[in-house]
């Protein structure tokens, strides 16, 4: 199933309520976000919306118009609890992640989205307030509890302000093995086994963890070649960073993302 219908079965279904829907009646219709013709929708349901940039209307299927759709469910955007100026839309939580799996579905808030998305007395899922790198390894510890049935998962570490760009970048994480960590920037795969054991080096060996790292970030970055004399050397000396750095992902943004979350 594509990923932003099965955040649809899962998440955002009730969400429909709200919408002005259209249906598609048989006829060919493409939505504007996902790009997806309606033949490939989990639902016959799209919605006409009004493209800021074009001036017109463009058709947007439902379930990538739940990740516009303003709605008390996720409390408000702007204004107070008195007044509301807008209600909180899912895909504009700058900075708050979602986990959803077959079982349940949780948005990961900051201090300030908690409380505006706590104003509603219906939130659309649980919350737990965990950002930054806590959010992440609250993500990892989930997933690692999970049963095989709890499969698939989506894990969107920011759900951003750009819709579009989140949904093409939305893939499905299959087991506990592999966990992939989605947003509009792209989706990097972490090894989890890998993780661990790299978080285990970092503890025990501290001295060449520090190096380690710093030659995996040069080299990533392109400012030392791999046949840099002292890499070379560092390695020979360091048996367990040279078979680590032969486990890390070949490429290099996501050998820096894995880095950065050891
Ligand atoms: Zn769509």
């Amino acid at each position: 199933m594509d990923p932003i219908d099965y955040l649809w079965k899962r998440l955002t279904e009730p969400l429909g309520d709200e919408m002005v829907l259209q249906e598609t009646n048989g006829d060919d219709v493409t939505c504007y976000c996902c790009d997806r013709k309606s033949k490939y929708w989990a639902t016959d349901s799209y919605v006409n919306r009004q493209d800021s940039y074009l001036k017109m209307d463009v058709p947007v299927c439902a379930p990538c118009n739940a990740l516009f759709l303003g709605t008390q469910r996720l409390g408000i955007e702007k204004g107070t609890p008195e007044k509301p100026a807008g209600f909180g839309k899912l895909g504009m939580l700058a900075g708050c992640g979602l986990i959803v799996t077959a079982k349940e579905s949780i948005i990961l808030t900051n201090p300030g989205w908690h409380k505006r998305i706590s104003y509603s007395d219906n939130v659309l899922c649980r919350l737990e307030m965990v950002s930054g790198k806590s959010a992440f390894e609250y993500t990892v510890a989930l997933i690692k509890e999970l049963e095989p049935a709890d499969f698939p998962v989506i894990y969107i570490s920011d759900l951003g302000r750009k819709k579009a760009e989140l949904v093409k970048n939305l893939i499905l994480t299959s087991d506990s093995k592999v966990l992939i960590s989605c947003s509009a920037n792209g989706a990097a795969r972490i090894d989890l086994e890998l993780l661990d054991e790299l978080q285990t080096f970092a503890v025990n060996d501290k001295k060449s963890w520090t190096k380690f790292k710093k030659f995996i970030n040069d080299a990533s970055n392109g400012r030392i070649s791999p046949s840099d004399e002292k890499l070379q050397e560092f390695m020979a000396s360091s048996p367990e960073s040279l078979r680590l750095a032969r486990l890390l992902p070949a490429d290099p943004h996501e050998k820096l993302s894995l880095m950065r979350i050891v």
